[in-house]
């Protein structure tokens, strides 16, 4: 597990307001943060490629954020640099009626990155400890055993249901690697309002934003609550600033890149026989009359 000064120490009582939402880190000024950034994608770029050429492990990123922190511009600009046949995005909604006949895993198992690839879930089963929990009426409305509804340590079940769904990953070659954008309630606003003012950008704002962002405290506690519970070894939480777009980037493209490093994976050796074989093709080739 890289260290980073945002990832969440496994078993620690987690009170964002303890966490920063504004940082700009050592960068002078908005060219310096992009350049860093660019050379952070180009070097996530060079390890995903040995990620590909190996096919023994995955990676799968996670970014849950409150509306507007940023996390569609994040994976556009962090996952710009990579091949687009070694990455994948899922985004996931309110359940479909299909999915909601399903346990809640099931629709995020059959999205799971395949062996060499980067999956990143934009939203993911998390969402079945936050916007369930902070919405009474969803988990009311879910097709599980009446007792689960009543049942008060089903958020207690759920982490823990999640963290061994997270460890078999683990196990099996998949290094998981979340991310909380940590948004200020004071930048959404502005944000949300930036959306509302710009005929470009009117589509992306709905009403329903606006209620959820009047439930903040809810959010942050259900939050606090998952990352206390949810951050380990296996699969550890990194809450980042993300006020500043710029620094957030960056930092989500610094720990994906370190975390992919400490994989220390390699090119897959080549045999003598296929050696060989390279050289008569390469004879064989250049013996060919144009
Ligand atoms: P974003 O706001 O992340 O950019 P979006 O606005 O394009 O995404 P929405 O239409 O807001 O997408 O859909 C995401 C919504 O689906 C969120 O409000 C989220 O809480 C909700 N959602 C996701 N998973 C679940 C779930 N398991 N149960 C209920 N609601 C869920
Ligand atoms: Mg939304």
């Amino acid at each position: 597990m890289a260290s980073s000064s945002f990832l969440i120490k496994p078993g620690s009582k987690v009170s964002l307001k303890d966490h920063k939402t504004q940082e700009t880190g050592k960068f002078k000024d908005k060219a310096e943060a992009k350049a860093a950034l660019k050379a952070g994608v180009e070097r996530l770029a060079k390890y995903q490629d040995i990620l590909y050429a190996a096919n023994t492990h995955s990676v799968l990123i996670v970014f849950q954020a409150m509306d507007a922190a940023g996390k569609d511009s994040t994976i556009e600009h962090v996952m710009s640099g990579v091949n687009p046949q070694g990455c994948q995005v899922f985004s996931f909604k309110s359940p479909s009626a299909e999915e909601r006949d399903h346990t809640y895993l099931w629709r995020n198992m059959k999205a799971l990155p395949e062996r060499g690839r980067i999956g990143i879930f934009n939203r993911s089963y998390y969402e079945e400890v936050l916007v369930v929990r902070v919405h009474p009426e969803f988990l009311a409305g879910q097709q599980i055993p009446e007792e689960l509804k009543t049942d008060k340590g089903i958020w207690k079940q759920r982490f823990e249901e999640i963290n061994n769904f997270e460890q078999y990953l683990s196990n099996n070659g998949t290094t998981v690697i979340k991310f909380f954008l940590n948004v200020s309630k004071a930048e959404q606003k502005r944000r949300f309002l930036d959306r509302i003012n710009r005929p470009e950008k009117n589509w992306k704002f709905s009403a329903s934003d606006l209620k959820e962002r009047a439930l903040w405290d809810d959010y942050q506690k259900a939050y606090e609550d998952m990352l206390s519970n949810t951050s380990t070894k296996a699969a550890p939480w990194y809450v980042i600033p993300a006020d500043d777009k710029k620094f957030m980037r960056w930092q989500v493209a610094e720990i994906v890149g370190d975390r992919l490093k400490a994989l220390k994976l390699k090119y897959p050796e080549v045999s003598e026989e296929h050696k060989q074989r390279l050289q008569e093709a390469k004879i064989a080739l250049e013996a060919e009359e144009d």
